[in-house]
């Protein structure tokens, strides 16, 4: 099984990354983990067809994660898809979504592929192929909004994953708020940590990474200020000696 770093960047645009997102490649299922502005541009660049996608899984509606949705299923229609599009979000979502795609113009009638949302629970296991799994948490990323606007009328549903792929166990913290959301998952024993690290500090990774035993820690979600601190990575790798260390690339990809 596949895991291939579609983009890396962070919320900043940058001519070196594209906005963070993952795809998972297993035997029967391909799923793209967030789908941020430029999407559609990142599979062509890594000559990922848009059509081998089946399924989309949205961490949050921050738009480096989210807004290249409606782009990407115009050109799922234009190079004529015809087998269903699964769309995983949470439930708390799924009505801004399915809005934002009908205001995109984007109406059944017109596409020759169905659109099927899989409204998520969180805690709750998804089976997504033959040895491959996942289930969500809410993290913290968005709670320093509740203050604002209409705060009272929306969602602040963040999520990060924990994949299970054959027996190995993958944890994606997608974007988050605070040190303790790495220790989400930590009532499970983690093999591969995939963090951000443009909301958190680089040393709240490496002592989570070494508290929770993590045997490969990949970085994602890399500024272009940030990259610096990351290429030290030989300095941070001597103190972390139990974890490989490994910085991610757009077009990197790991096999579990
Ligand atoms: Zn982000
Ligand atoms: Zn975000």
């Amino acid at each position: 099984m596949e895991i291939k770093f579609i983009g890396t960047g962070s919320g900043k645009t940058s001519l070196k990354r594209f906005h963070s997102s993952l795809l998972f490649l297993s035997e029967g299922y391909h799923l793209l983990v967030d789908s941020g502005d430029g999407i559609s541009r990142a599979l062509l660049s890594q000559n990922v067809p848009y059509n081998s996608i089946n399924g989309i899984l949205i961490s949050h509606l921050h738009p480096d994660h989210f807004s290249g949705l409606s782009a990407l299923i115009i050109q799922m229609k234009l190079t004529q898809r015809t087998n269903i599009l699964d769309i995983f979000i949470h439930e708390s979502l799924v009505e801004e979504v399915k809005d934002f795609i009908y205001h995109s113009y984007i109406f059944n009638e017109r596409t020759h592929f169905k659109i099927n949302y899989i409204p998520l629970v969180y805690d709750k296991t998804y089976i997504v192929d033959k040895n491959f799994s996942f289930i969500a948490k809410q993290n913290t990323h968005l709670d320093t909004y509740k203050a604002y606007g209409r705060a009272k009328e929306i969602s602040f549903s963040c999520s990060s994953f924990l994949f299970t792929l054959n027996s190995i166990k993958v944890h994606y913290t997608g974007d988050i708020g605070a040190a303790e959301d790495i220790k989400l998952f930590k009532d499970i024993n983690t093999d591969i940590l995939i963090s951000e690290i443009s909301h958190i500090d680089i040393q709240d990774v490496l002592s989570a990474s070494k508290f929770l035993n993590i045997k490969k820690l990949i970085l994602t979600h890399i500024s272009d200020e940030n990259e610096q601190m990351i290429l030290n990575i030989n300095n941070i790798q001597s103190e972390n000696r139990n974890t490989e260390i490994i910085s991610a690339y757009d077009g990197f990809s790991i096999y579990v």
